[in-house]
């Protein structure tokens, strides 16, 4: 399998509550969880007997009508948001994937990223599983659904001493909900409570949406069964747990407003801005995020440095991620169509910028041509995460080693390239130090080229050579 078709990003839901239109929770959940995943979203429910699904391409709300949410009647559910690299973008890889074989029905959303996916694949081939996605998601999801056992504690479990790679789960069958995260616990996955049932999303800001209570992260390599017992947790194995959380959840990709590690992301990313100024001081008069991934860190920059927080960039929300874009040309195009800048707030102003991540290069020339062009007289970069010089195999659409700017360039020479007048990025002992954790907790591997699982980096490093 191609390893672009291995990036994706997803939102995983799940909810069991007898006498709740779950259908319809699991739908405002997705809408929470719409930044990990926008260009697909799915939902399958049971009635206790039957799994029914309806997935789509497109935006939460685009993908689902008032008729679609009525069918999906029940008191189980399960739904995802999916993005992924254009090669794979293709309706019938939307989730969540369903496997009907004798063994019974299995619905599977899923995040992350099997790093042995093809072999599985190979295997469940051999022995008649005809595929209908290229999605590691639908290999998971047979896996889980063709294993023999005494109940779905043994059958996940057989099903994961196979899987390598990132995986947090929300499994349907009939008459269950099962939570899993994988034994690194890559991908989050947290616990509420809803009146009369349970929850399951990627991030707890989807349980405020819906007015479920947070109770808990899954552990790495714990599984939950929700049923009419309530919640039934089976512990990790000690011996094959080994946290490594992805630290790019903390520093962009899971919503401020969600609680990660016991700590509210928004606290945590102001930290980082305070550690940022701590080790990259600049003299300025104002300080502008590049809104909104970098608004909290900025203003924690802001506070540490005594330097005036402005809001000089205005997003237009309503365009899309300039990622999303499939060519340079027109992800180029996509920054300018995405902000404006307010002269008024820029005029005679020497600026710090503030940027969570610098992944291409691309945002960053254009936003302090934009800056300069409005009256700013000095742009300073500021990036509140090391520079990212390796590509993510395990979960988030990071693009390739030969297109990462810091893979190739030096800090001063990324700073000349986008045209700023200085640039610091957080080392990444501060950005542990925000975070208040020890680097054996996370996954550095975009940072590092340190992955918790071998992770096949030989495509990758074939694309760069020929740079
Ligand atoms: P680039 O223009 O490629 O350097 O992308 C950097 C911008 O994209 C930053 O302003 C980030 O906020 C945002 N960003 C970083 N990582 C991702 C990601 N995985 N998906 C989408 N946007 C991202």
């Amino acid at each position: 399998m191609p390893l672009d078709e291995l990036r994706e990003e997803c939102g995983v839901f799940g909810v069991y509550a007898p006498g709740m239109d779950v259908a319809r929770l699991t739908y405002f959940g997705l809408y929470a969880l719409q930044h990990r995943g926008q260009e697909s979203a799915g939902i399958a429910a049971s009635d206790g007997t039957d799994i029914h699904v309806h997935k789509r391409m497109g935006l939460v709300n685009t993908a689902f009508s008032e008729e679609n949410l009525g069918s999906l009647s029940g008191h189980i559910a399960i739904g995802h948001t999916r993005y992924s690299t254009t090669g794979s973008s293709h309706p019938d890889n939307a989730g969540p994937m369903v496997a009907r074989s004798h063994f019974g029905t299995v619905a599977v959303s899923h995040n992350g990223n099997l790093v042995n996916s093809d072999i599985l694949r190979r295997e469940l081939e051999e022995s008649g599983v005809e595929f209908k996605t290229t999605t590691d998601s639908e290999v998971l999801t047979w896996r889980i659904a063709l294993n023999f056992g005494p109940d779905i504690v043994s059958r996940v479990k057989q099903a994961m001493s196979r899987f390598v790679g990132a995986y947090s789960l929300a499994v349907l069958l009939p008459d269950a909900l099962v939570g899993v995260r994988d034994p690194h616990g890559i991908r989050p996955l947290c616990l509420g409570r809803v009146d009369g049932g349970w929850v399951l999303a990627s991030e707890t800001c989807a349980f405020q949406t819906i007015g479920a209570s947070y109770e808990r992260e899954l552990e790495p390599g714990e599984i939950v069964v929700i049923d009419h017992n309530g919640v039934t947790s089976y512990p990790p194995d000690e011996s094959r747990k080994r946290e490594a959380m992805c630290i790019f959840e903390t520093i962009y990709f899971a919503r401020p407003d969600s609680f990660m590690k016991g700590d509210r992301l928004h606290l945590t990313r102001q930290r980082m801005g305070a550690e940022l100024y701590r080790e990259h001081p600049v003299d300025a008069d104002i300080v502008v995020p590049l809104p909104d991934s970098s608004v909290p860190a900025a203003i924690g920059f802001a506070r540490e440095s005594g330097i005036e927080y402005a809001e000089a960039l205005i997003k237009n929300r309503y365009i899309g991620r300039t990622f999303i874009q499939p060519d340079q040309r027109l992800r180029e195009q996509g920054v300018q169509l995405k902000f404006n800048a307010l002269p008024e707030v820029l005029e005679g102003k020497r600026v710090a910028l503030i940027d969570d991540t610098i992944v291409r290069g691309t945002t960053s020339k254009p936003i302090v041509d934009l800056l300069r062009n409005n009256g700013a007289t000095e742009v300073h970069m500021r990036v509140h995460a090391p520079p990212i010089k390796w590509p993510c195999y395990l979960g988030v659409d990071m693009a390739k080693r030969s297109e990462l700017i810091a893979a190739h360039l030096s800090v001063e020479e990324i700073g000349q390239k986008i045209g700023a007048d200085s640039i610091g990025y957080l080392s990444l002992e501060g950005l542990l130090k925000a975070i208040n954790a020890g680097r054996n907790g996370f996954c550095t591997g975009c940072l590092t080229g340190q992955y918790p699982v071998p992770v096949q980096m030989e495509m990758d490093k074939l694309s760069l050579e020929k740079v």
